[in-house]
């Protein structure tokens, strides 16, 4: 699960990450007429992290799924006999009421991030099975026991299976004006990936070009309980900003064996993070892991760790509140900065958490794309001293992802 102001899903707020003209000041082209590095990254972003879709394509893509998402959150919570076990289950670690929340699903992930790069193909969501009436030591207690939480999780994931494959033409979302022909689909139940229920859908453009979108579906307990809300955050949170923030959107939840602050996640890259920071974000997740690099990378099952997003990310929330460059414009300090943080560790031991390790049991790897990530630091450094006039993208880019330039050595 990627990570989370939890987005409620009526809200359908319009991400708009497609390129509007020239968002640059004559200062800044200027600047960058200077300095190389500044017009590779700008071009970086542009050509490969901005969507290369119309905003009402997103916006199509973005409700159809969220529409799906909630019918077949619908049938899973309205079915007596899965309310009824997982009931039984909570009951035993929790005095107080289980309540039915009346919202139930919360996007989370890079789309909701607003930090997905090139097309909105991958969905997060969490979905609130109750929320309990508990107190901060019987949620612990109740993490304590994670088998039980697997359980409800199997049972979760059995059931979006059966639900969603009983009735598919229930699962169908076309616009309202019937003269466009975009359609969106569920397509079949993938796989089930720890407490994550893993989705397929198929979203139809116009010219009938098909394209995948995969959905990560977790079922969660919601905690709005401001007491315990206080103690998860003076118990897990490292950053004081980090324990505010979780504070100010009030509610997080409970997943497997851990307490997720993954809607605060959302909320500090969305409405927190300067808009250049989540600019630097998505150029490094594309820098260090292309488009899919990383997953290839994962699915070889080497002991050794490549870097996440989830990595990337939590080094860019510790710099988004450390920053000490006031310019507002220029991507290259920034960036170097980031990858200079990044560069300091040589295994996963090292690297930094948002949360104190309370609940998580942490096994040192190696992080096998380090010197990969030195050369691509020296040579962005080394683009940073020269002039930018006789730029060209083409001829000066990095021409493979780091995780791709490590499969390579791989041989794969
Ligand atoms: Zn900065």
């Amino acid at each position: 699960m990627g990570s989370n102001l939890t987005f409620v899903i009526h809200n359908y707020t319009t991400i708009i990450n497609i390129h509007m003209g020239n968002p640059y000041s004559k200062e800044r082209r200027k600047m960058a007429e200077r300095n190389k590095v500044e017009l590779y990254l700008k071009d970086v972003f542009e050509r490969e992290c901005v969507y290369k879709i119309e905003r009402e394509e997103v916006e199509f893509i973005q409700t159809g799924i969220e529409t799906i998402v909630q019918r077949i959150a619908n049938k899973v919570l309205d079915n007596d006999t899965l309310q009824e076990s997982m009931k039984i289950k909570f009951a035993k670690y929790f005095k107080g009421k289980l309540i039915r929340s009346p919202i139930n699903i919360f996007g989370v992930g890079s789309f909701y991030e607003e930090t997905r790069n090139n097309f909105p193909d991958e969905f997060d969501f969490i979905l609130t099975l109750f929320c309990c009436e508990g107190t901060f030591e019987e949620y612990k207690q109740f993490l304590l026991e994670a088998s039980v939480f697997n359980t409800v999780a199997d049972t979760f994931s059995q059931k979006v299976k059966e639900l969603s494959e009983l009735d598919k033409d229930a699962l169908l979302y076309t616009a309202p004006d019937p003269k466009c022909a975009r359609k969106l689909y569920f397509d079949k139940y993938l796989r089930q990936h720890g407490p994550a229920t893993w989705l397929r859908f198929i979203y139809e453009s116009k010219s009938k070009r098909k394209k995948e979108i995969d959905v990560d579906y977790v079922a969660a307990l919601h905690i709005t309980d401001r007491n315990v809300l206080n103690q998860i955050v003076n118990e897990s949170c490292v950053l004081t900003e980090f324990a505010q923030e979780t504070l100010s959107v009030g509610s997080c939840f409970c997943i497997g064996a851990n307490f997720s602050l993954t809607q605060t996640e959302v909320h500090i890259m969305r409405n927190v993070l300067s808009e250049k920071h989540r600019q630097i974000y998505r150029i490094l997740k594309y820098l260090i892991n292309g488009h899919g690099d990383v997953e290839k990378l994962d699915n070889l099952g080497n002991f050794d760790k490549p870097y996440s997003s989830y990595m990337i990310k939590t080094v860019m929330i510790y710099h988004h509140f450390n920053c000490k460059t006031f310019d507002t414009v220029n991507f290259g300090p920034c960036i170097l900065d980031v990858l200079g943080d990044l560069c300091r560790y040589k295994n996963t031991s090292e690297f930094p958490s948002l949360y104190k390790l309370d609940y998580r049991t942490k096994i040192r790897c190696d992080l096998c794309l380090l010197t990969f990530l030195r050369t691509l630091t020296d040579s962005l450094r080394s683009m940073q001293r020269l002039l930018g006039s006789s730029y060209d993208y083409e001829r000066d880019k990095v021409k493979e992802s780091i995780s791709k330039k490590y499969l390579d050595t791989l041989g794969k």
